[in-house]
């Protein structure tokens, strides 16, 4: 285990398109659990693989309830609208005012390659869709409204 370095916005890795993943291994385990270890030490709530300089799909979230891994998420449904304050580790100190989906309904794969489905809302619904955005490459800042502002402390994701 193994803190990684959070690339920061300007490094060309935050917007590149990610490739699957096709099978787990133990270099995949690994990865795993330092972004899970990484988004805790950052107080982040969500964390994408570009965000450490690999470019697969892979996401971990916590909101509150404990990791959720997603491999190879899909987007199936979204629904609803909810405007607020979003941050990203890859842009510390900064935050500023996005909409998002309240609603998601997600297909995944876990750690162990297991297929699941996910329903979440509110503050999970906009970390699955920040965090999915990382995969193909963009950033909250491309959907922002106004400027951003300074945040104290961490951020939000
Ligand atoms: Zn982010």
């Amino acid at each position: 285990m193994a803190l990684r370095t959070i690339r920061i916005q300007g490094d060309p890795v935050l917007t590149k398109k990610c490739k699957p993943i096709t099978e787990m291994t133990p270099k995949i385990k690994d990865l795993i659990v330092d972004m899970i270890e990484t988004m805790y030490e950052a107080n982040g709530v969500g964390l994408a693989a570009p965000q450490v300089g690999i470019l697969k799909r892979l996401v971990v979230i916590d909101v509150g309830e404990g990791p959720i891994v997603f491999i190879n998420p899909i987007l199936l449904e979204s629904s609803g609208e909810q405007t607020g304050d979003e941050g990203c580790l890859s842009l510390p100190g900064k935050a500023g005012q996005v909409t998002r989906p309240n609603y998601v309904k997600v297909k995944a794969y876990n750690e162990n390659m297991e297929e699941y489905i996910l329903e979440g809302t509110e503050l999970l619904a906009r970390a699955v869709c920040h965090e999915l955005d990382h995969l193909d490459g963009h950033m909250y800042t491309e959907k922002v409204e106004g400027p951003l502002h300074e945040v104290d402390y961490g951020s939000e994701e």
